[in-house]
């Protein structure tokens, strides 16, 4: 049996093709799996569980669908849908996993995690980070109202993209967003495993490395713009593909 991961998706009212292929993904493949793991960012954005998106229904819809047809559906926050709460995972039938988290794949041990944590060099999106996870901030977040919080992301959204921009003239792009070593090898140690899967940082690959002298292999999915992307593992087996077009 094949068990599935996926992450960054960014689903997107804008993205209509993106949100086909998932549906075709889901409806398709993701029927013979044993299990299926979205690895957060499945949205580009998500401002409570009142979303009036189609978007939001669609996937919910195909994923419930998923579930009902016995393929359990978990779900782990990304840094764009953290404040998915239990309301929509009811809905769309999945299960929420907190990051990181340690799972048996076909009696391997292996270690989830969105990625983001993994990014320690970006200091002021750890700064973020820490101040939107904390329960008072989304609290009193999600007790505004609805247009209140799409302008908020609209906003974060806007700034996000000038950083990027930013970064990029000054030549830090390249490694400010991408994992930090100390931090891999820092989380395999912690969690005493030799696989690791996460995604976010959108450069998707299987690397091959050694920590305190032990083989690890650390997988990164990839992310939905221009295609999808899929990781199938089996005993003995991971393969990372691309995943038809839009
Ligand atoms: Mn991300």
């Amino acid at each position: 049996m094949t068990t599935l991961f996926i992450s960054d998706l960014h689903l997107d009212p804008e993205r209509p093709g993106i949100t086909r292929l998932f549906g075709e993904f889901i409806d398709g493949e993701a029927r013979g799996a044993d299990a299926l793991y979205i690895l957060g960012d499945l949205f580009e954005a998500w401002v409570g569980d009142d979303d009036p998106s189609d978007t939001g229904a669609f996937v919910a819809d195909r994923l419930r669908a998923l579930a009902d047809a016995g393929v359990p559906v978990f779900f782990m926050h990304g840094n764009r849908d953290f404040l998915l709460g239990a309301d929509y995972a009811r809905r769309a039938g999945m299960t929420l996993l907190v990051d990181p988290a340690v799972v048996d794949l076909h009696g391997r041990r292996a270690l989830l995690m969105h990625g983001d944590t993994l990014c320690t060099d970006d200091l002021a999106y750890q700064q973020f980070r820490a101040q939107t996870r904390d329960p008072a901030w989304r609290a009193q977040f999600l007790a505004q109202p609805l247009d209140a919080r799409l302008a908020f992301a609209h906003q974060a959204r806007a700034a996000s993209q000038a950083r990027q921009g930013e970064l990029r003239d000054a030549g830090t792009m390249e490694t400010i967003t991408d994992v930090a070593p100390e931090a891999v090898d820092a989380a395999f140690r912690t969690h005493g495993v030799d696989l690791m899967i996460h995604g976010h940082t959108h450069r998707p690959a299987v690397h091959a490395l050694a920590v305190d002298g032990r083989a690890c292999t650390r997988v990164v999915l990839g992310d939905w713009y221009e295609q999808g992307s899929v990781l199938r593992v089996e005993a003995g087996r991971l393969e990372l593909q691309a995943l038809g077009t839009p």
